[in-house]
Parts: C-alpha cells; structure tokens; sequence
C-alpha cells in the first residue's frame, strides 16, 4: 500500500511522525507538509504566489516540505508522488470535533484528497496539556487505517480520538450554536488584542461526534462533500 500524509499543524509536530510511522507498517508512505502551523486555514489555496516544496531530513521518513496550505500540501503531493491508496492527515494536536470540521486544516486535507479522487482520512486528538504520547491511540489508528483501506468503505472519514480512548463510535456531525464571545486584552506595548472564545451553547446530542468523544469514544464520521440541503431544496422546488 502506497500513502500520501500530511496535516495542518506542520512539518514538524510530532502528531504527523507518529502518523507517518504507523502508516509505514502498512507500506510505502510520503510526506507533503506544510513548513508552517496552519491551523484553522481551512481549506484555503495559495494561489497570489508561488508555492515550491523541499525534501527534508524527517527521522529516515520520505518527506517534504511546503510552503502553503494544507490543501496546497495535498493537491502538490498526489501530484509529484503519484498514485497512492490512502491519504492520511494529522495527528492533529487538538480536536476537529463538531463546528470545528468548518475550519479546520486537518480535514481540509483529507477533503482535497477526495475532491482529486483519492480516499483519505482526518485524524485528530484532544491534548490534555501532558506530554505527548500516541500509545493508546495507536491500535485504534491501525485498526482505522486496515478496516478503511479495503472492501467498501466511505471516501472521507473524521476521527477524533479522546486521551483514554476505551472503544471506536461511528458518528454524526455534532451541529450547535456558539456564544460569539470575544475576549480583549492588551499586550505590553498597549496593542489592543482579540482572541475568539467560541463556547457551545447547548450540550452535544447523542452519539455526535463531540458526545463521542465527551464519553470516551474514538469517534469516527463519514463526511460528505456535499453540503446542499435537501429537505429544503425539495421545498423550494
Ligand atoms: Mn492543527
């Protein structure tokens, strides 16, 4: 099995080497990653400048590095590397549970692979502010990644990990209203800052994604690229 792998947070979070590492049990992998943090991009694409990528020392693993978004990564790798089975994203170092799924940079990548035909899958874990440790998510991953990479299984699929995963859910898409809350402070120079706080305003409903998680659960979604409202859609016509 060939594998292409690549994540938000960057080149150099742990979270994509241990990924890369469990994915190489399983075959050929190759890294196309972003050199910079782009958390919370989206799915955005570069396309004011132009982008390059470099090969890079990585622990004895195939990778590059590049200078753009998640989705660029993607998009360049699937190009330069070539035909490929799977397409991983992550560890992300933080969930994308819920209203998270919107903009996060973990999932885009997942979702650029789908868009350019290939399977994939966004993997996420809540950090507890410990030292970072991928043993108990590890078995899950294998399993993840053996059960979803044959036979008939969905394109896309958002897996969220807890810190004491104690079983696997399949799950929907956790949809709830926030707060909007912003906080200000002030930084040593006197500039004014804002920082987003985004709190849920009701619990999650049963068997979401964030209630998954909530609950223990490695929880996994199948996602679907079209975002067309169809009970509403049947209305209007
Ligand atoms: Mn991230």
């Amino acid at each position: 099995m060939r594998f292409l792998v690549s994540n938000d947070d960057g080149i150099f979070s742990p979270g994509l080497v241990a990924l890369a590492g469990i994915a190489s049990q399983f075959g050929e992998v190759v890294i196309f990653a972003s050199e910079n943090d782009n958390s919370a991009v989206g799915h955005a694409i570069t396309i004011q400048r132009p982008l390059n990528y470099h090969r890079m020392p990585l622990g004895g693993l195939n990778a590059y590095r590049v200078n753009g978004t998640p989705a660029d990564c993607v998009a360049m790798g699937l190009y330069f590397s070539g035909k490929v089975d799977l397409v991983l994203s992550g560890i992300n170092l933080g969930s994308n549970l819920g209203n998270d799924i919107w903009h996060s940079g973990t999932v885009a990548a997942a979702k650029q692979a789908v868009l350019l035909g290939f399977p994939a899958i966004a993997f996420s874990m809540v950090t507890n502010g410990e030292t970072l440790n991928f043993e108990k998510q590890t078995p899950y991953i294998i399993e993840i990644i053996r059960t979803l990479s044959t036979g008939e299984r969905p394109r896309l699929v958002n897996v969220n990990f807890p810190p004491e995963p104690r079983g696997i859910l399949w799950t929907h898409q956790s949809i709830r209203a926030y707060n909007g809350i912003v906080i200000e402070s002030q930084d040593p120079m006197g500039t004014r800052n804002i920082w987003f706080s985004a709190v849920p305003l009701s619990a999650p409903d049963e068997n979401s994604d964030c209630w998954a998680v909530d609950h223990s659960f490695v929880s996994l979604t199948p996602l679907s690229l079209n975002r067309t409202d169809v009970t509403w859609l049947k209305k209007m016509r």
